[in-house]
């Protein structure tokens, strides 16, 4: 079935690190959407040049399905590659369309089994999405975020995470640095690297993994030496 098309403007474009934007888009067609956290759209980039064809590429929605109207997208810049290239061009005004929502990676919300989540770089975003929306149910599930980033430099969101796991006891937030610069006390290595003494058995688990596929090999691999659970996963690339 085709996807709905959807027209915005961008509201807002914040600069996150040196390579990491975020988008807010206003909906203009339709003024709303509904979408289950962990959901993607296609964003339309207009041919690069005149001949060719336009492309599409999906950006998971950063934001909680509680806002229809108002969404969020974020992507880091790859370097020579178009789809990013449009997204880093975009400013306040202009205008995009899009298509979706989309996507299997959304929250089983049937089981009774505590939720991890792993996320590497900008895989953050559909998870994002997830836990503001849990937080927002006052889900009573324990969750944990374990999210590998570069360095202090390359590090975003990092308020808001803190200040969840403050607000919702039942939340838990291990951000972990691959490459930290001095001052760092937090947990160090990728998120493969941290992951065999964070977690002791999957048992009671539900994973979400979001991130490049080796990373998800790698985590899956590690996962299954500790026993079964389902396991949720969006490859970005
Ligand atoms: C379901 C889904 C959801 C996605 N959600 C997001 C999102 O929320 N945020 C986001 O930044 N990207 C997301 N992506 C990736 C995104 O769709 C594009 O692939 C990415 O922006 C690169 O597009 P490009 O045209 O600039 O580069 P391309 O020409 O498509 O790719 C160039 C090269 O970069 C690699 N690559 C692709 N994405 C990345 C990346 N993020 N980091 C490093 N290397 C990469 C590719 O493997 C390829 O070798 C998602 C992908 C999928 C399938």
């Amino acid at each position: 079935m085709a996807l709905a098309r959807i027209h915005a403007d961008v509201a807002a474009v914040r600069s996150l690190t040196e390579d990491v934007r975020e988008l807010t888009l206003a909906l203009t067609e339709p003024s709303t959407i509904d979408f289950c956290a962990g959901q993607y759209l296609h964003l339309l980039i207009p041919a690069p040049q005149p001949g060719q064809r336009p492309l599409k590429r999906a950006y998971s929605i950063c934001s909680s399905p509680s806002e229809r109207g108002r969404i969020t997208l974020l992507a880091n810049l790859v370097k020579g590659g178009p789809g990013s290239a449009y997204f880093f061009s975009l400013k306040a005004g202009d205008q995009v369309k899009l298509d979706g929502p989309t996507g299997q990676f959304v929250l089983d919300q049937k089981t009774a089994r505590d939720y991890l989540f792993i996320a590497m770089g900008t895989g953050i975003a559909p998870i994002k999405s997830m836990i503001i929306h849990l937080c927002e149910q006052n889900s009573r599930r324990p969750m944990q975020l374990c999210w590998g980033l570069r360095s202090q430099r390359d590090s975003y969101y990092q308020e808001l995470f803190h200040a969840l796991a403050a607000e919702h006891p039942e939340f838990s937030y291990a951000p972990t640095l691959s490459q930290p610069t001095d001052g760092w006390d937090g947990l160090r290595g990728r998120v493969t690297h941290i992951l065999p003494d964070l977690i002791h058995t999957v048992a009671n688990l539900e994973v979400y993994l979001c991130g490049s596929q080796h990373m998800i090999a790698d985590v899956k691999a590690i996962l299954r030496t500790k026993g079964l659970c389902p396991i949720h996963t969006e490859k970005f690339y």
